[in-house]
């Protein structure tokens, strides 16, 4: 209901559209611009009615010529970005098994990841390989009688010194490549030295010694957990150098020679078929994970961004009317265990409207911005708290005494004067017209003295500053009948 209208007795609105085509030069504000226009139209036309705006121009004033900011939508580049990385782990997982190798960048992620677990992986190779190796070396070396001595101590020697080389260099800091290629190489020399040393050897066991030689690559590969460069090298120097030091003489080394070669090619292929098997659940999971991460980054992200904007103003960057509300109640809380008196004002400003139908929408953002930044100034940050609370109309939230919010008001009102916002009529050479009116209520909260409490007496006094001439501060309820100290 509302007595008052000239128009009926109910409160009414009035209402401006404007509709574009979406393209890519329609300028972000020139919608809004044709809005209000129809909405100006609809007032002046007698309210209580829609209006349509005629057209919308495509090259409209950029948001921040207008002093409109237009806050970017929420979270784009993040959700951008955060989509690509889960499509893209998503597009992944349903490549299935023989995809498993990642495309580069994600390999190399996927590989970093288990940097720790490749450390641990090639240590204990190169130990198990090491004692193996000297094992079969020597207790094996019944088989070839005819090998000298002295050339399987170099071997061994040779074997223990990359093996040395191998765990020495697992205690390094370097790209866990870097590490396996040195695995890798050292593998690859002794299965050229292995067969090199044996082609001294005529004895046809010899072929058996080399089936446990297999051991290198297939130690190179064990697990299959490993990138392929590591197993694959080491067996292809095998069976080279087998193919061209050891040359099979009869039917039996013959026979021996090929089921060699075969046993090799079977070790080569396990590690590579291995890696591309074993790994699968591994990958699955390392592939979750990065979703769940993607995710929840950008949720937070996305949560972060709307918390802020949910919480303040995007014109004038003052709080909100919703973070006024939210934090009354620790201003109160602080107020009671503090003994100190809460104030609340509420400053509107006046004959804004008129301001605004003479210079326009964007004008007027200009005019709000920059009185909002002059409160604000008056009010230093932390010791009150100055939000947007609708329209043209700020709030206030600080502990003081009458005094002191008689001041502050004061202060406001000449603050405002200060700018010097010129007179909307063209040529008029007359006192500004656009100043501030203050209602401040100031009282210790008691039992039950809610937000509306304070806001509704510091209502009450606004308007009787407006009433009582504008551009001036009332103090509301017993506080205006202190006498100020100035
Ligand atoms: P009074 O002195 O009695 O307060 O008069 P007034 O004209 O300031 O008050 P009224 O409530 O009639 O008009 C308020 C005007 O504030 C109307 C509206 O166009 C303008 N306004 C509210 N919010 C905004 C805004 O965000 N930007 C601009 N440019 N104008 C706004
Ligand atoms: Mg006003
Ligand atoms: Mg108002």
């Amino acid at each position: 209901p509302h007595g008052a209208s000239p128009l009926g007795p109910w409160i009414t609105i009035s209402v401006g559209v404007a509709e574009a085509l979406p393209q890519a030069d329609l300028a972000p504000l020139s919608l809004f611009v044709a809005a209000d226009r129809a909405l100006y139209q609809a007032k002046d036309t007698g309210r209580n009615r829609v209006c349509l705006s005629p057209g919308v121009s495509r090259q409209g004033t950029a948001p921040h010529q207008s002093g409109l900011l237009l806050s970017a939508p929420i979270g784009m580049s993040a959700r951008q970005q955060g989509m690509a990385t889960v499509q893209e782990a998503q597009t992944l997982m349903d490549g299935g098994l023989w995809r498993l190798r990642f495309p580069a960048e994600v390999e190399e992620a996927y590989l970093n990841s288990r940097a720790e677990e490749r450390r641990q992986h090639i240590r204990w190779s190169a130990i198990a390989g090491l004692v193996l190796f000297q094992l079969y070396l020597f207790g094996g070396s019944d088989h070839f009688p005819d090998v000298p001595e002295a050339m399987r101590w170099q071997l061994a020697v040779l074997c223990a010194t990359l093996a040395g080389a191998v765990i020495f260099s697992s205690r390094l800091h370097m790209p866990p490549w870097w590490r396996e290629v040195i695995y890798s190489a050292g593998a690859s020399m002794l299965a050229i030295a292995s067969p090199w040393m044996l082609s001294h050897s005529q004895a046809s066991t010899v072929w058996s010694f080399l089936n446990c030689l297999l051991l290198i690559p297939l130690f190179a590969g064990a697990g299959g957990r490993l990138p392929f460069w590591l197993a694959l090298p080491p067996a292809l120097c095998m069976l080279g150098s087998l193919v061209v030091y050891l040359r099979p003489e009869g039917v039996q080394a013959n026979l021996i020679f090929m089921d060699s070669l075969a046993n090799l090619a079977n070790a080569s292929l396990y590690p590579l078929a291995a890696a591309y098997t074993l790994d699968y659940a591994e990958r699955r999971q390392w592939l979750l994970s990065r979703i769940a991460a993607a995710q929840s980054a950008h949720l937070s992200e996305v949560g972060a961004q709307l918390r802020e904007l949910s919480m303040s103003d995007p014109l004038t960057g003052l709080p909100n009317r919703r973070q006024f509300e939210t934090r009354f109640a620790p201003w109160r809380d602080q107020a009671v265990r503090s003994g100190r008196s809460l104030v609340v004002a509420v400053i509107d400003v006046d004959h804004f409207k008129r301001y605004n139908d003479a210079l326009g929408h964007a004008a007027g953002d200009v005019c709000l911005r920059d009185i909002a930044q002059s409160l604000a100034r008056v009010w230093p940050e932390g010791e009150a708290l100055v939000a947007r609370l609708g329209g043209e109309e700020f709030g206030l939230l600080a502990m003081a005494d009458v005094h002191r919010a008689q001041r502050w008001g004061d202060q406001a009102c000449a603050a405002v004067r200060d700018l010097d916002i010129p007179h909307p009529d063209a040529g008029a050479d007359r006192p500004p017209l656009v100043t501030v009116s203050v209602g401040i209520y100031c009282a210790p909260p008691g039992v039950g003295m809610g937000l509306s409490h304070y806001l509704s007496r510091a209502d009450g006094a606004l308007y009787q500053a407006k009433a009582d001439g504008r551009d001036r501060t009332v103090l509301a309820g017993e506080a205006r009948r202190v006498k100020p100290l100035v």
